[in-house]
């Protein structure tokens, strides 16, 4: 068994983990997901405002694997908002900074993407 060593360097993480937008406290997500946009062609303005972001970029919920929940499912790599879809290579991963210049996993701002969720809140008893 290895030691641990004292920096705490053991503690791993199973991917870069990015801090995420308070929203994402939330929701329970029961699949492997993340925060994507769909990339337009034509007039993709990266770095067009304070956030480094277009801000109407709107920001969809990236299904990482597949599941079913009642009678909605997806595949892998899809946006939750669009059966079938696929998620823009360009697109995924989107993040955002916030206030303090952290990078992090910003909230999903499509309403489609945000109407499926509500499955998904967590409804904290108050
Ligand atoms: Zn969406």
């Amino acid at each position: 068994m290895p030691e641990p060593t004292i920096d705490g360097s053991e503690v791993e993480k199973d991917e870069t983990d990015p801090p995420r937008a308070p929203f994402w406290d939330e929701y329970e997500i029961p699949f492997e997901h993340d925060a994507a946009i769909k990339v337009r062609r034509s007039g993709l303005l990266r770095g067009s405002s304070g956030t480094g972001h277009a801000r109407d970029t709107v920001v969809h919920l990236h299904v990482k694997e597949t599941f079913e929940a009642g009678r909605l499912s997806r595949e892998a790599d899809s946006y939750l908002c669009e059966n079938g879809s696929t998620v823009d290579f360009q697109g995924r991963e989107e993040r955002h900074r916030n206030d303090d210049g952290d990078t992090i996993v910003p909230a999903v701002s499509c309403e489609t993407c945000l109407e499926r969720m509500e499955r998904w809140r967590v409804e904290d008893g108050e």
